[in-house]
């Protein structure tokens, strides 16, 4: 290896790519990143959002959240970064911000909260900040606009091992790069992984359906119009009405976006939704969302445009104490993929980032490397893709019986009576107690392991008397306001509901 080979090449400039340089560099690694991606254009946030040709990420124009867990990683791990976010016009959305009003009234912050907030703004923003940040440490090189081509390799006996990568750009020949560790950063299409198994790597994959698509309309709040306040909870600028799940992520300089999300087989509401002007009339019907794309409050700055074939996945590199190669380390969405309703891709990116940079850190030996990285991956993240998976098909499941007209028959068995009946009561005492609530959003923001807040006993207390009042009442909790199934697709035929909206 000469000094024209660096030891550590990263495929891939994306949140995990970048974060993963970040934190090698940290640790005293030199690293080049190749990107096949042109670097974010040099104006502002604006031109970054219109301009910038993001190909090579196709989530790139949908709206991102940085999780509690991410931002304060971010925060503790990189000075200066925060600011950047900050400067750059991204908001720090606080447990307090979060409260329904009656909450708010009554809240008293306790030790730790501090901790609970997330990052917002729009995702090329962040990408933005994160690329010239990176780009001002002293051992971190980005090459822009080159593709990855192949993957370099050897056998050692049985054991393929990464030499590097092939590499090419629009003006220069193909090109070899060496490295001693390659990391796949690139992105649940990278190809990486197709090349290893054509080089003989058997790595097994966890695939599973989440059924959904994903809807995004950007918008900007009209000149001296103020963001809404925070509605109850009924009326809550996110939530689920059954047979749609939406949000508002608030970004910055006025800018916002409003997701929605189906089931793929809710075929007609699926059909309408690709329309910005359906986009916008179911939006405006539902209570929580119309304050925001109300015509006199806010202009779309964007058509409405879907993601679709969404799954979780997840990759094994190692099995049954083998690794499929040596010297190389998938992160992030090339490594495991979660339902981004959940919003966890870019924190696991960086916890899995961080993971990486303290094995590398702290083993030399190649095998022993792949194994410590994969049993930290297995412990810090396996959870939290557990649990989104057993998210995802609950709500395949309750999705499908709304599509179908049915009520889930949750007292079929006295365990499935329980779990709904305590779930439940979960909401009602999240809706009504900020102690409930806070160990919710602990889990929500991956401060803890999913399910953890559970084993507080005030919390677990507090829902069992939650219970106490019923099913009936506290299955109400979730309920947000908005019109039912048939009545939105009423709504959606109905022409002249469409003109009132189109004036509202
Ligand atoms: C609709 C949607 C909404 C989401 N919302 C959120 C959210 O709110 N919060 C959150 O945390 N996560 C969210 N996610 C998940 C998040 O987008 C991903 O988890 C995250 O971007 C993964 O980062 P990454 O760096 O692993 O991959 P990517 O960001 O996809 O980056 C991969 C990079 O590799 C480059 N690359 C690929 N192949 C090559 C090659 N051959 N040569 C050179 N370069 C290459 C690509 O150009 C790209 O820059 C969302 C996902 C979707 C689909």
């Amino acid at each position: 290896m000469n000094d024209a080979n660096p030891p550590v090449v990263i495929v891939g400039a994306g949140i995990s790519g970048l974060c993963t340089a970040l934190a090698l560099a940290k640790t005293g690694l030199a690293v080049t990143v190749v990107e096949r991606d042109s670097p974010p254009p040099s104006g502002d946030p604006d031109q970054a959002f219109f301009e910038w040709n993001r190909r090579g990420a196709a989530q790139f124009k949908h709206p991102h959240a940085f999780l509690a867990v991410m931002s304060n990683l971010l925060q503790d791990s990189f000075p200066g970064l925060m600011d950047d976010f900050f400067a750059a016009g991204a908001r720090k959305v606080t447990f307090e911000d979060m409260l329904p009003p009656d909450l708010k009234a009554k809240y008293t912050p306790l030790p730790g909260d501090e901790k609970m907030w997330l990052l917002m703004c729009r995702r090329a923003t962040m990408e933005t900040v994160f690329r010239r940040y990176a780009e001002k440490q002293d051992l971190i090189s980005i090459e822009s606009d080159t593709q990855v081509t192949a993957l370099l390799s050897h056998t050692d006996g049985d054991q393929i091992v990464i030499d590097g990568i092939s590499v090419k750009t629009h003006d220069e020949p193909e090109r070899d790069l060496l490295s001693q560790v390659l990391i796949d950063a690139g992105g649940r299409n990278s190809k990486l992984k197709t090349w290893l198994q054509a080089a003989g790597g058997a790595i097994k994959t966890e695939d599973d359906d989440a059924e959904i698509v994903y809807f995004t309309r950007h918008y900007k709040l009209l000149p001296g119009v103020e963001e809404p306040a925070r509605g109850d909870n009924k009326d809550r600028s996110s939530g689920d009405l059954g047979y749609i799940k939406y949000g508002v992520f608030p970004g910055e300089g006025g800018h916002f976006a409003v997701i929605a999300c189906l089931h793929k087989e809710e075929k007609a509401l699926h059909e309408a939704i690709k329309s910005s002007d359906q986009f916008d009339l179911i939006c405006r019907n539902i209570p929580g969302l119309a304050p925001w794309v109300a015509a006199d409050k806010a202009e779309p700055t964007t058509e409405s445009f879907g993601f679709g074939d969404i799954h979780a996945v997840w990759h094994h590199f190692v099995d049954a104490g083998r690794a499929v190669a040596l010297n190389y380390f998938a992160v992030g969405d090339a490594a495991l993929r979660t339902n981004p309703l959940y919003g966890r891709g870019c924190s696991t990116g960086i916890i899995h980032a961080h993971l990486l940079a303290d094995t590398l850190r702290d083993i030399s030996d190649p095998l022993a490397r792949a194994l410590q990285f994969h049993q930290r991956t297995e412990e810090e993240l396996r959870p939290i893709f557990k649990a989104s998976l057993a998210e995802d098909k609950k709500a395949i499941r309750q999705a499908k019986a709304e599509i179908n007209g049915q009520v889930i028959d949750s007292a079929s068995t006295a365990k499935a009576w329980f779990n709904a009946a305590f779930g439940d009561a979960l909401s009602m005492a999240s809706t009504r107690n900020i102690h409930v609530l806070r160990g919710i959003m602990r889990t929500f923001n991956l401060l803890e392991k999913p399910g953890d807040f559970l084993k507080d006993k005030r919390i677990l207390l507090t829902t069992m008397a939650y219970m106490l009042g019923g099913r009936k009442r506290n299955a109400n909790a979730r309920k947000v306001n908005g019109p039912a199934r048939q009545q939105m697709l009423t709504i959606l035929t109905n022409k002249q509901a469409q003109q009132e909206s189109a004036s509202a």
